[in-house]
């Protein structure tokens, strides 16, 4: 599923006080107006073209308008690795900032450009290279969007586990630079565990070329990683080599409605004992979220709202009579232990398709839910319950009117929240610092899976140490040394 065009349509805010690059960025001399004229000489026009400047495609992402009057020098639209190190060269050798742009369904503005800069779009490089059976691999180019992905797999009968709401839209090389996490997590793990091979081009210009298949490699540093997660930050990335999976056999989905935290909390002990490894998603909806994701939107609820939480739950096999008995027996072993009030199996694609559409709602935000602020962060599984406990607490003592919305990847201590107030104004700043302190002082993560881009810059300390940050600015200056690559992000 897409993004609708519509969405992209809808006003998202503008941040004008976080648009700030950090000092260290700030030594750019102002760029000659000739950066086009001369880029368009080295690459030609097939590549280089001069942005429309009514078309806001290539200055927001889902949450982040680019700040007003920010120039976009030239839009590279590279065709190969080769033409990204070009572009890269040049801007290296000037000192002009380069924002590496993928699907643009980003959450933190890491792909928004906030200072005058070139824009590498990795759109036209979306070639699906090779599919190796016996490595069960299938080597990509980074512009692919992840549902092609997904179906080039499943067309050779085999399976890319990765999935994301925003699947018809990202790209392939935007969820390994975000790392990104999505619904599958807790049985295939994150972008990182599912990428053997990959190839970047570093800011000045060389390509580092690393697309084995071998599962095991322990010649040295693993480079790969260092790339997987740093947001355009230390490297385009252009290739990838992901690892495939046997496609399932079976899919068994249900919804359940239980009566709080500590009953969701043993649905998925009974889940992870009686599903082993076939357990592959575990998604939990507090009731906010669910009415919006069904009434909300104009679906009938496929379970009555309870007042309660709603978990999504999913097993993969590949014995479909044995695989869906023994789910249904689960479901039925857990409503007669009262710890599932209500529940319902779907019975066919379409219904699994309904049950996801729900749990993928916040795609729809924008038309029923905007503005709003999201946050990704995570604490181990067993506290979630009190970590939304205590947030709806503060926020609400502070905020009578807001609106809370509650969703998550619970399984993998991932919890996401999205804020609104009455009538449209944000105290965003107020409210983000709120939420970090808690989640700082509970020592979990301000992001799980969506990064830290530019929204969460001013408060990556609540999770890192100075020390780590320390450690990211030198692995920074060693490849990035002048600073051109997506400058302002993250730190
Ligand atoms: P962009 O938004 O274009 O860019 C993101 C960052 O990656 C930027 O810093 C950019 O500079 C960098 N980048 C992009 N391409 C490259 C490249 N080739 N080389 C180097 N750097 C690059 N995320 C999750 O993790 N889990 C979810 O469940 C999830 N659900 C979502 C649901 C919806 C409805 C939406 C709108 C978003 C969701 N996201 C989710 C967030 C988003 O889709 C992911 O972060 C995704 O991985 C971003 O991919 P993109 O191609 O759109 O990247
Ligand atoms: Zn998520």
């Amino acid at each position: 599923l897409g993004i609708p065009a519509a969405v992209y349509a809808l006003p998202t805010r503008i941040r004008p006080t976080r648009v700030s690059c950090g000092p260290q960025f700030r030594r750019w001399l102002p760029i000659s107006v000739s950066t086009l004229a001369q880029l368009l000489q080295v690459l030609g026009p097939e590549v280089i073209s001069a942005p429309d400047p009514d078309a806001d495609r290539y200055r927001r992402d889902f949450s982040v308008t680019a700040p007003a009057g920010v120039r976009i020098l030239a839009l590279a639209r590279p065709r190969n690795s080769a033409e990204v190190a070009a572009v890269l060269r040049f801007c290296n050798e000037r000192g002009v900032a380069v924002v590496p742009q993928g699907g643009m369904t980003g959450l933190v503005g890491g792909a928004v450009p906030i200072s005058a800069c070139v824009i590498i779009s990795l759109e036209r490089m979306r070639a699906i290279l090779e599919i190796d059976r016996v490595a069960g691999t299938l080597t990509v180019e980074a512009g692919a969007p992840l549902q092609a992905v997904q179906e080039a797999a499943d067309a050779a009968d085999l399976m890319f586990p990765l999935d994301l709401g925003s699947r018809g839209s990202c790209q392939i090389g935007g969820n390994a630079a975000t790392n990104a996490g999505g619904n599958r997590v807790l049985r295939y793990g994150m972008m990182r565990d599912l990428v053997l091979g990959i190839e970047v081009v570093l800011a000045d210009g060389s390509v580092l070329s690393s697309l084995h298949k071998m599962l095991k490699n322990n010649s040295g540093y693993d480079l790969r990683q260092l790339f997987i997660g740093s947001e355009g930050t230390l490297g385009v990335i252009t290739t990838l080599v992901l690892k495939l999976f046997p496609k399932p056999r079976s899919q068994s989905t249900a919804l359940c409605m239980l009566r709080d935290y500590a009953a969701v909390l043993q649905l998925l002990g009974a889940a992870r004992a009686g599903l082993a490894a076939n357990l592959s998603a575990f998604e939990v909806m507090w009731p906010a979220f669910y009415d919006l994701g069904t009434t909300g939107l104009g679906r009938k609820p496929p379970l009555a709202a309870s007042g309660g939480l709603c978990v999504l739950l999913e097993a993969q096999g590949v014995d479909a009579a044995q695989d869906s008995l023994r789910f249904e027996q689960l479901i039925a072993a857990s409503m007669e232990s009262a710890i599932v009030s209500d529940a319902v199996i779907a019975q066919s694609q379409r219904e699994v398709r309904e049950f996801w559409d729900i749990r993928d709602c916040p795609g729809e935000f924008p038309a029923v839910f905007w503005p709003q602020i999201s946050f990704d962060v995570s604490v181990p599984t067993g506290d979630i319950g009190a970590l939304v406990q205590e947030l709806r607490d503060v926020l609400l003592e502070r905020w009578p009117a807001i609106q809370l919305l509650f969703f998550g990847h619970a399984a993998d201590g991932n919890l996401h929240l999205s804020a609104r107030t009455a009538p449209d104004v944000l105290p965003e700043q107020e409210i983000e610092q709120l939420v970090y302190e808690v989640v700082g002082r509970r020592k979990g993560a301000i992001s799980a899976e969506h990064g830290i881009g530019l929204q969460k810059r001013p408060y990556l300390y609540h999770s890192r140490s100075a020390a780590e940050i320390a450690t990211m600015r030198r692995l920074k200056a060693a490849l990035d040394p002048r600073g051109v690559l997506n400058p302002g992000k993250i730190f």
